[in-house]
């Protein structure tokens, strides 16, 4: 199932833009960190059996992810990663993340063309910027509010994202983004800090077990100049 393009992106003249709410997302967070793990916990305690729209980032990070919500949601996921440096590395890591979810029979697909304009659009002035800095959190943001937009559109009861499995990823951000974006789009956004409780490790372990192809940068061109020590999900 194909959703229509440039929805979320700033491409359609009558959309809000991704930058819209960059100021209220890009704002320092508060000193006392929120537990999300716990917060997912009890949110799927209270809510088995709704639907979830799930965005991942890959097959790797979305294996340990799965064995966490599929149990309780009825689980979709949502394959949008405009950031990806080419439409080879895009195919390549949808072809992965298709594989994984036949095999497992965890959740169902909803997938996207590769829309690299919907990125650039996002990092114009943003690529000098280190991982983990600003052009990574309005990478969040276009790819959460096009998960809550697809979310809103479906009739999901939640949205939510695998990107708060990796330890390089600002889960704090994340998070006040998708509260943000629950409130805009009146979806429930489910709360999440996956690296927690080894999710990390178990998203390795798992990789392997079903061998999974695993980058080694996190995703876009500049990521892969920067080439970091510890991505998204790295090989070995
Ligand atoms: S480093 Fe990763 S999260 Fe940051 S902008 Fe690039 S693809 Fe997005």
């Amino acid at each position: 199932m194909r959703p229509p393009r440039s929805t979320a992106t700033g491409t359609t003249k009558n959309k809000p833009k991704a930058s819209d709410s960059l100021s209220r997302t890009e704002r320092p967070f508060a000193m006392n960190k929120r537990n999300y793990d716990k917060e997912m916990l009890v949110t799927m305690q209270e809510n088995a059996g709704k639907r979830l729209l799930l965005h991942s980032c890959c097959a790797p990070c979305s294996s340990y992810c799965l064995t966490q919500v599929a149990p309780v949601f009825r689980t979709t996921v949502f394959y949008f990663n405009p950031n990806l440096d080419s439409e080879e590395e895009y195919l390549r890591r949808k072809g992965e993340q298709i594989r994984l979810l036949k095999e497992t029979g965890a959740a169902d697909l909803l997938d996207c063309d590769y829309e690299p304009e919907a990125f650039r659009e996002i990092a114009e002035g943003y690529e000098d910027e280190p991982e983990g800095g600003a052009r990574c959190k309005r990478c969040y943001l276009l790819r959460l509010t096009r998960t809550a937009e697809e979310a809103k559109k479906g009739g999901y009861d939640f949205f939510g994202t695998t990107l708060t499995v990796s330890p390089l990823k600002d889960s704090e951000a994340l998070n006040a983004i998708g509260f943000a974006l629950a409130e805009k789009y009146g979806v429930r956004y489910l709360p999440s800090d996956f690296k927690k409780r080894n999710g990390y490790l178990r998203s390795i372990e798992l990789s392997k077990t079903y061998g999974l192809y695993r980058q080694n940068y996190c995703g876009c061109i500049y990521s892969r100049r920067d080439l970091s020590p510890a991505p998204c999900a790295p090989s070995e």
